[in-house]
């Protein structure tokens, strides 16, 4: 429709408004956005805005949003090696599918086991989202260190496990270092215990899926491993699609059961729902949908080629430069390097505030102070520069001694 004056100032004031976010389309931001180009933008913007007030609390209401979840829950439980007693349900995101795994492991230790001060076994590398959903749901979170190569210690987990678990946690790639945790032993321990064992593949879900089909070889990392339980894929990731988009797959519906609430202990009825939200927009469901439509396996192959070549290529280029050290070897797409051993190391902090003010934003993260690239297609274009600089940014902090902020994550306001 045509829209009036009035609607359009609106409108423009609200692009406007974005004017000094980062600019994430031109492959500068190595962190918090994905970007597969103009069309498959417009493909989830246009899906998006058709279902943006359908409401996914009932999805027998809306029957559109029913096919859209179960076609995606479909499809990556066939990316994470599901059978076909797996069941799952798409959440609003990462967070939210692990707040769901560690509710479904508290229920069952509850019911199955009478358990009422459940602890999870989590590695110091498991996403803080862990953190949050122990602290919502009553749930002690053991924290383990890892190992020196960054991954999960299982020893060490198999010792923290008492009669209270409810949980182990292994991660496929954990965020901080980008490197996959020895997931069949952390779920070899959980099967022997009869716990869960949830995968926290949020960030490598997809990307993972398609190094496998691309030929590459990748640790043992999903449902195909014996004691694995229950795994958690980002779409608004990996799968390229609008915010607001993630998948939980249970090994079976009876692991389901425990994620789900259902009340009739008010007055309005039988009420049941899937995850945390009540009232659930439509457009991240049918965006998802219309994205892993549009690219289908070919084109999230291409999209993974990509941005791993352009991981490597990085990671690679970064350890060249004097006075930094990767982490670890990205076993996906994640990046994390910080100071090499040095009288005087250099601060990546105030490295970062270099890269900022030409325009590049990175992670900022610790311990160890750390710089952190999440690396995704849209940067095949642009490492080559961000090396340049980075170069150049160094050589710069380390002459001049300068120090800067450690930043944070997520914010508060
Ligand atoms: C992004 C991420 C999460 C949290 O997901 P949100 O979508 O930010 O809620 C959890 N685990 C890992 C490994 C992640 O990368």
């Amino acid at each position: 429709m045509e829209l009036s004056d009035r609607a359009r100032a609106v409108l423009d004031e609200a692009r406007r408004a974005g004017d000094a976010d980062v600019a994430w389309k031109e492959g500068r931001v190595f962190s918090l956005a994905y970007y597969a180009g103009p069309e498959v933008e417009q493909v989830a913007e246009r899906a998006h805005a058709m279902y943006t007030s359908a409401n996914g609390l009932n999805a027998e209401a809306f029957p559109s949003l029913k096919r859209f979840q179960a076609e995606v829950v479909a499809t990556v439980t066939d990316w994470v090696r599901g059978d076909s007693q797996a069941a799952g349900y798409m959440t609003s995101g990462g967070t939210e599918s692990i707040l769901m795994a560690v509710k479904a492991a508290r229920e069952r230790g509850r019911r199955e086991r009478g358990i009422v001060t459940p602890n999870a076994i989590l590695p110091e590398s498991a996403h803080a989202a862990f953190e949050k959903a122990c602290y919502y749901f009553g749930v002690e979170a053991r924290r383990i260190p890892v190992r020196p190569d960054w991954r999960a210690d299982v020893n060490a987990m198999s010792d923290a496990c008492d009669d209270d678990t409810v949980l182990l946690v292994g991660s496929a790639p954990q965020y901080p270092q980008g490197v996959i945790d020895p997931i069949p032993e952390i779920a070899a321990i959980a099967a022997r215990r009869g716990v869960n064992c949830h995968v926290d593949a949020c960030m490598g879900g997809v990307t993972l899926a398609f190094m496998e089909r691309a030929g590459e070889s990748v640790a043992p990392w999903n449902l195909a491993v014996p004691g694995v339980t229950s795994i958690s894929v980002d779409l608004h990731k990996y799968g390229y699609t609008a915010k607001g988009a993630s998948v939980i797959v249970h090994r079976n519906r009876l692991l389901r059961s425990y994620q789900t609430f259902v009340t009739d202990n008010w007055l309005g009825g039988l009420y049941g729902s899937s995850g945390v939200l009540g009232t659930k927009s439509g457009g991240p469901m049918a965006a998802a949908w219309a994205v892993m439509r549009f690219l289908g396996e070919e084109g999230y192959l291409a999209l993974t080629r990509s941005a791993r070549e352009a991981c490597l290529r990085l990671a690679d280029g970064v350890d060249a430069i004097d006075g930094l050290v990767v982490r670890a070897r990205p076993d996906s797409t994640l990046v994390s390097f910080g100071a090499a051993d040095a009288d005087r190391p250099v601060d990546v902090y105030a490295v970062a505030d270099g890269l900022a003010a030409r325009g590049w934003y990175v992670d900022r993260q610790g311990p160890p102070p750390s710089l952190h690239c999440t690396v995704n297609a849209s940067h095949a274009a642009t490492v080559d520069d961000f090396l340049v600089d980075l170069r150049s940014v160094v050589a710069d902090v380390a002459a001049s001694d300068r120090r800067g902020d450690a930043g944070a994550y997520g914010t508060v306001d």
